[in-house]
């Protein structure tokens, strides 16, 4: 096949489902925002900006292999069928499960889908979207009757209050942050809410931040009904129209009603609840935006029903400016719940509540072995892997030895069962290390299919290279397996755009508007129509036939009698509390510059360097209670597992918790996997689990010794009992620390220089063996503990080891920026072992805050100081920091005001 020389195509990590701009040309990619593509227009934030650095073949899974060992793929397509059928043949459907992902594409989804609840017979396919967003769907179901987000982007640029519930959006969905800031600063009138414990970069345009206690949103809301009710702030004729459970939800939210008593449940000033609700009943045009602070809780349906409570209460729903609005993690979890990639859901946003939609979609696949029942949600699934009721499960895109909670029973599970299956690009994740049949399957720019983003807009995926090796694309994968298993004639796909149309018939099948997710004005679209598809919301049917911006214009719901449903709240905290033992509040999330589980994003330098090593942030009172100083290390430890982080003290922590990022794993680090820690606590309806809240406690970690290798290959470092590696311009950085000093530390450095892979190219040249141009230079204090050695090779660095009785260390970057030189200057290396670079020379940018120009913190710091800088703008025009995608701005406006100070 020829590959197109430009492109447009879709982002894949978050689920804002930015268009991008592709041309790929002999001396490589070149990629930019899409300016015609409505999530973004042309805007792209650093991960989106860089995906162009992710697209060569290192770490991928090439080609098939089972137990290990190179295999063809007619060989381990017929092993993976016939393993099913065996479990299924001996212990029924039920014993076999699928967990996919909503990095996959529609397409993918609705094959695996169809194979395991429409003719393997079993519903135990689930996605790890189950982690990010089922707590929306739920309760979007519940007050909607449908699975359906009623807002559009422009809703957010349009309203007058945006109320961020849970959501650092600045980094979590950085480009509609960036839309929203730059709405606000064209009318600055506009107020901004930010609802969260931690103050995080999006509270930089925040006009009200309120640190609420974690897990109390469901008080602030009920009392924000309760206090729109009181000032006449609700629309009661639109009430009386178009919703039906009023009565029984404002009884419910009397409960914890008053100001003070609101105040006092969320743990803030009753000033500040005061200067939110009077905002609130004086602003109709009003975007309340929530993710995984109220998605990830064990009572997260509840709290997402009291947001859309108060929503349908004011009538502010279906109207421009106006709507509760849930944004997506993943750039494909919509697309997942339209095809029921969550085990509760059937296909088409049917579900298995009545014999009729399961008799619809059996009619529909012409099968006669749906399933009949729901399957077992993400965690119920793993738990009976470990039990062994589930003998063979098939892993598709995803890594929930790091993702799921309770992770290192997860390992276990998935290291006892029968036949585990992984699909995935990536060779060596901590999930891969558990499977029996490893298949290759396409990456970002390869594979071929749709997505949908947070505001229900399909857009199309592109293929724009071809396939690493021999992957192939995930919907190619499931048929092959469907067809080995007997069901050729139900999986006859030879190509995408056959799936899309059958996805979008079954949208519109008997489906007389009764259901909210119909695209089947999409459904007779033939290939080279598929292949120009262009950004489009659904609903997409005769009635809309260009798409939908908004839902419920007309005040009608997808329930029975068409009315919404207010629900009754009776809110509850998490449900493990803190006591003595775990006295602190352990709160996970994602940070700016990585995506999920690093194996794209990490193979960017620029990336890596915003935040280079697992973190624990703790606030100051904390930290000083326990004894804990900023930039040592420290132990985490639960009731789950345990891990090593460094301290990072932050008055942005509300005293009583912490937070660690969820992304590092072992392939990047040791002891460092976040979900080991959390507990396998679900919300009972959507079976999402409390994240956000595992009861911890965290001490100092005070190894015998502490530091860092910089080497030009990747090392392995096992003997190390904290690690840390990332991919700097170059080389490696290893941030390591042992709890046995070595006997002689040149062995330890030639071991590790036996990791290089070349030990006779880097072994002393005095040494037997040892490669005559390969020089070693070191530095030793026994008495100090310090050790300092250098080796190069025809006088360029190839590796420079620092180690230390703590972690107070030399920065790493000028060291870094010397693995450029092909040749070491006598000035440089005179200067190594001291890590004192030459008079004149950048020495010590920081961690890098600007990712776009690769701009670090010192050197803002410095210009800001020695130049005067006041503002963003001065910053940019000095140093081009923050004039990128503009991910940093609220980091670099932090900088400024540390400065004044
Ligand atoms: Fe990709 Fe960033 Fe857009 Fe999300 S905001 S889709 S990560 S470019």
């Amino acid at each position: 096949m020829g590959y197109p020389a430009t492109a447009r195509t879709t982002c894949p990590y978050c689920g804002v489902g930015c268009g991008v701009t592709v041309g790929v040309a002999p001396d490589g990619v070149k990629l930019s925002g899409d300016t015609l593509h409505p999530a973004n227009f042309g805007r792209l934030c650093s991960k989106g900006s860089a995906l162009g650095d992710t697209l060569d073949h290192e770490g991928r899974l090439l080609y098939p292999l089972v137990d290990g060992q190179r295999t063809s793929w007619d060989e381990a397509l017929g092993q993976v069928a016939r393993g099913f059928n065996k479990v299924i043949a001996e212990h029924g459907p039920d014993a076999v499960a699928f967990y996919v992902s909503g990095q996959i594409l529609t397409e993918d989804y609705y094959v695996a889908n169809k194979l395991m609840k429409g003719f393997i017979g079993s519903a135990n396919i689930d996605t790890n979207s189950r982690l990010c967003m089922s707590t929306a769907v739920a309760a979007h179901k519940r007050a909607f009757g449908a699975d359906a987000v009623p807002v559009c982007y422009e809703d957010i640029e349009e309203a007058d209050l945006v109320v961020l519930v849970g959501s650092n959006y600045a980094w979590a969905h950085p480009v509609l942050y960036q839309r929203l800031a730059a709405a606000k600063k064209a009318r600055p009138e506009m107020q901004v809410v930010v609802v969260d414990p931690r103050r995080t970069a999006t509270c930089d345009i925040a006009d009200l931040h309120l640190a609420i206690a974690p897990g109390a949103d469901a008080y602030l809301f009920n009392g924000l009904l309760h206090y729109l009710r009181r000032e006449d702030a609700l629309d009661l004729p639109y009430v009386e129209a178009h919703v039906e459970g009023f009565a029984a939800a404002f009884a419910a939210a009397r409960a914890v009603s008053s100001i003070p008593k609101v105040a006092q449940a969320c743990g803030v000033p009753e000033t500040q609840v005061s200067e939110f609700f009077r905002l609130y009943a004086r602003t109709p045009r009003t975007v309340t935006i929530f993710s995984q602070g109220i998605n990830q809780s064990s009572s997260g349906v509840d709290k997402a029903n009291a947001i859309i409570n108060v929503h349908l209460a004011t009538g502010r729903i279906g109207r421009p400016g106006m709507g509760p609005f849930s944004v997506t993690g993943q750039p494909n979890a919509m697309g997942g719940r339209e095809v029921g990639g969550l085990a509760n859901q059937l296909a088409a946003h049917l579900d298995f509540s009545d014999a009729e939609s399961i008799n619809l979609v059996a009619r529909f696949w012409n099968t006669s072995r749906i399933a009949q029942a729901p399957g077992l949600k993400a965690v119920d699934m793993f738990q009976a892997i470990a039990e062994g009721k589930i003998k063979a499960v098939w892993i598709m895109g995803t890594n929930p030895v790091v993702s799921l909670p309770d992770a290192d029973k997860v390992r276990a599970a998935l290291l006892g069962c029968e036949l585990v299956v992984v699909s995935d690009c990536v060779q060596h994740t901590d999930t891969t290390a558990c499977a029996d049949i490893l298949l290759p399957a396409m990456g970002w720019g390869e594979k071929d299919g749709t997505v949908t983003n947070s505001e229900r807009r399909i857009s199309r995926q592109r293929t724009l290279l071809p396939a690493a090796g021999e992957a192939r694309a995930d919907w190619w994968i499931i048929t092959q397996v469907a067809q080995r298993m007997g069901y050729s004639e139900a999986f006859p796909y030879t190509r995408p755009a056959q799936i899309f149309r059958e996805h979008a018939r079954l949208s519109g099948f008997e489906n007389r508007g009764e259901r909210a997710f119909d695209i089947s004005g999409l459904a007779e679209l033939d290939d080279a129509g598929y292949d120009a598809l262009q950004p489009v919301q659904w609903p997409v049917n005769s009635m809309s036939p260009d798409g939908t911006t908004r839902l419920f214009t007309d005040g009608r719901f997808f329930t029975p009698n068409g009315k919404a449903r207010m629900v009754a709240v009776a809110p509850r905290l998490p449900a493990i509390a803190t006591d003595a033992d775990f006295p602190l509040v352990l709160n996970t999330g994602r940070i700016r510059d990585q995506w999920h589980t690093m194996t794209r994003t990490g193979k960017v330098p620029r990336l890596n360097a915003h935040l280079c090593e697992p973190f624990v942030q703790i606030h100051a009172t904390d930290a000083q209670h326990q004894q804990l100083q900023d930039g040592e290390l420290a132990r985490l430890t639960s009731r789950h597992g345990t891990m090593l982080a460094r301290v990072q003290v932050s008055e942005d922590q509300r005293p009583g918790s912490v937070f660690v990022p969820m992304h590092w794993n072992d392939a990047f680090a040791k002891s460092a996997r976040v979900d080991a820690l959390v507990a396998p606590i679900t919300d009972p309806i959507s079976g999402q689990p409390e994240s956000k809240h595992a009861p911890v406690r965290v001490e100092p970690y005070r190894p015998a010794w502490q530091g860092f290798v910089l080497s030009r290959t990747r090392l392995d470092l096992a003997d190390a009992s904290y690690r840390a590696c990332t991919l700097g311009s170059g080389y490696w950085r290893h941030e390591i620390a042992g709890e046995v000093l070595p006997d002689v530390w040149r062995d330890w450095v030639q071991a590790a220089a036996g990791n290089i892979g070349a030990p006779a190219r880097l072994v002393d040249a005095r040494q037997p063996g040892g490669h005559p141009s390969a020089n070693w230079i070191e530095y030793r204090d026994a008495a100090m503990g310090r050790y300092r050695a250098a080796c190069l090779q025809d006088g360029k660095l190839e590796v420079v080891f620092f180690i230390a009785p703590d972690q107070r260390l030399p920065e790493r970057e000028w060291l870094g920026s010397l693995f450029a030189q092909p040749q070491l200057a006598a000035a440089d290396l005179a200067g190594l072992l001291s890590a004192r670079p030459p008079k004149g020379a950048v020495s010590d940018t920081g961690r890098i805050v600007c990712a776009c120009n690769s701009v670090g913190e010192k050197t803002i710091l410095h210009a800001i100081k020695a130049q005067g800088l006041q503002s963003i703008e001065a910053v940019g025009q000095c140093l081009k920091a923050g004039t990128g995608c503009g991910s940093c701005v609220p980091e670099i406006r932090r900088l400024l005001e540390s400065a004044k100070k």
